[in-house]
């Protein structure tokens, strides 16, 4: 697709989540669900509440050209690069231990499709994202938090740097935006589950792995990678964010397996894999592509964020943040859907808050 059919896809597709969530969560009278399309080459996207928090949900969703087009644009040129097979071997060793059909891409699909149901799977990861902002009302329990008024709207990309955010107003801005990560993908997750079954819905699981893969790779910068107890910043770092996210994946989908709601099959071994040769292959394109040196690939690629130095300390902020924080979330969000909601397991947390 060139740029102006990514944009009119895009704008499309938007329209079309966003028109059936108004006849939905936003279907009061005066609540209403607003997309603005930002006509610049910025990679970025905000989510805006304009209603107070007693008050049926007035949510506008800010998207702007530049990251439509970039995300598709990275989406095609990844899929060039694994069908050129230019990795292969190395995938090969990487992969060999994995059962059944290895191949990253689907043969099933049409080059032009699979790029299509990836672009759908990025776009509605970044939508979803900005909408769990919303619907937890983020904002709201910011400035409760740290007692202040002056936030007005969540920035995911071109947040100013001047001056990182510390101590607690950091930590609950990270752990926030781990909060909007869960319910995007939990929400992603039940739209494959409504389209795809069987194998078909197996592909699907790793398209959609590899798309949120190279979104997530895209921003994510090994030299600047720092995890302690004192958290900085607005935003975790990138590959903090897929080291929850891909537990989480194959989490659910285990458990939608063991319950019969989905027929694939894939016991959590498999789910695993999947989700490893996704990512994987996202890591090594994003790694050829910025061209990282290979005594960074450490930081590059994803361990799991409590093997990183420092990461036993940065979880345990996180946990006790969000510990603090989730009741008022749960007492506020505009639509409670427990599966929705940032949970950490109690293996974890006997990991994380042992020492
Ligand atoms: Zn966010």
């Amino acid at each position: 697709m060139d740029n102006p059919e990514i944009i009119e896809f895009a704008v499309s597709f938007i329209s079309s989540i966003t028109n059936d969530l108004n006849e939905s969560l936003y279907s009061q009278p005066t609540a209403n669900l607003n997309v603005i399309w930002k006509r610049d080459d910025s990679f970025n996207a905000r989510a805006i509440p304009k209603s107070r928090i007693t008050e049926p949900p007035v949510h506008i969703i800010e998207l702007t050209y530049g990251l439509v087009i970039q995300l598709y644009n990275d989406i095609d040129e990844y899929c060039s690069y694994i069908e050129n097979k230019s990795d292969q071997k190395t995938f090969d060793i990487l992969f060999k231990d994995h059962s059944g059909d290895t191949s990253i891409l689907p043969c099933h699909l049409e080059p032009e499709d699979y790029r299509k149901n990836m672009y759908i799977g990025a776009l509605t990861w970044v939508y979803f994202h900005e909408l769990a902002h919303l619907n937890q009302e983020h904002v709201y329990i910011l400035n409760k938090f740290i007692d202040t008024k002056h936030h007005s709207m969540y920035e995911e990309f071109n947040v100013n740097k001047s001056e990182p955010l510390k101590d607690k107003e950091a930590a609950i801005h990270h752990v926030l935006e781990l909060a909007a990560d869960f319910e995007a993908i939990q929400s992603c997750l039940r739209e494959l589950i409504r389209h795809f079954e069987g194998d078909e819905l197996t592909k699907s699981i790793g398209l959609f792995v590899s798309s949120i893969s190279c979104a997530i790779y895209k921003l994510h910068n090994p030299t600047e990678l720092s995890l302690s107890s004192d958290i900085e910043g607005s935003h975790p770092p990138s590959i903090v964010r897929l080291e929850q996210i891909l537990p989480q994946i194959w989490e659910s989908l285990d458990l939608y397996e063991k319950a019969n709601i989905i027929d694939t099959k894939l016991n959590r071994k498999d789910l695993v894999h999947i989700c490893d040769r996704s990512a994987t292959s996202a890591c090594f394109f994003w790694f050829r592509k910025k061209q990282i040196t290979t005594e960074k690939m450490r930081n590059f690629i994803f361990v799991g964020t409590i093997n990183r130095p420092g990461g036993k300390l940065y979880l345990q902020t996180i946990i006790k943040t969000w510990d603090v924080i989730k009741p008022e979330i749960v007492k506020n969000s505009r639509m409670l859907d427990e599966l929705n909601t940032l949970n950490f397991t109690e293996t974890l947390r006997d990991l994380v808050l042992e020492c």
